[in-house]
């Protein structure tokens, strides 16, 4: 099985176009958070951009996997508001596409989407190898290390799940840590992936697996090709 992994699209619709256009290249597409931007860097509100992802994964043709970030997520502030707290994408799981909480087999591979700010854990996990979307990278992988200040931001609460757990996951497919220290790391039994943000650049970094080959490969214009053996 083929899979593309990228995360923190960050509202830039043009990468938004390049994922559907190469989801025919791929089992799925793993999106690992933060499809929106809170930062306020574009015009287009909170609300309107999750109504734009949404139209945009209606008309995606392909097999998805969407986990939601830091940057999907606020507050309904006691209104009424089903878009909030995740909610707009909570509304979007199909047969084709799997949301927060959820979790499907494809390729023989057991895919589990985590909801950001829940608790890491993993009921439905089975004992043979999976994959999990999580947007934090766990900590002392050093894919949650900020390059700048080497300064690890990783989820201390995933790491202490990944050690503690009979049945933790074969990848973690992470984002969050816009340029980490590597792209790729280990924790206890677990390997730890993040494509990285390049903000410049034409097309999102990404990362892709190969889950027969075990080839697991980082992809980006500013630093090249990076193959790595996951078996
Ligand atoms: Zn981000």
């Amino acid at each position: 099985m083929k899979l593309l992994h990228v995360s923190d699209l960050h509202f830039r619709p043009h990468w938004f176009e390049w994922v559907a256009k190469e989801a025919c290249h791929y089992d799925a597409v793993c999106i690992a958070g933060d499809l929106l931007d809170m930062f306020g860097t574009h015009e287009t509100g909170m609300r309107d951009q999750a109504a734009w992802v949404r139209t945009w994964i209606r008309g995606f043709s392909g097999r998805l996997f969407v986990c939601s970030g830091n940057h999907d997520w606020w507050d309904s502030k006691g209104v009424v508001d089903n878009d909030a707290h995740g909610g707009w994408l909570d509304k979007m799981g199909s047969n084709q596409v799997t949301v927060d909480g959820q979790g499907a087999v494809i390729g023989g591979y057991h895919i589990f989407c985590h909801p950001f700010r829940f608790p890491a854990c993993w009921p439905q996990a089975p004992s043979g190898k999976w994959i999990l979307l999580h947007h934090a990278p766990p900590a002392y992988a050093g894919t949650g290390v900020t390059g700048s200040t080497g300064k690890d931001q990783g989820c201390r609460e995933l790491a202490a799940a990944i050690i503690g757990s009979p049945r933790p996951p074969w990848l973690i497919l992470s984002g969050h840590i816009h340029k980490p220290k590597s792209w790729r790391g280990r924790h206890g039994a677990s390997w730890s992936f993040n494509p990285t943000f390049d903000a410049e650049a034409p097309w999102p970094n990404h990362i892709t697996i190969d889950t027969e080959s075990g080839v697991v490969t980082w992809i980006t214009s500013r630093e090249g090709t990076w193959p790595v053996r996951v078996l």
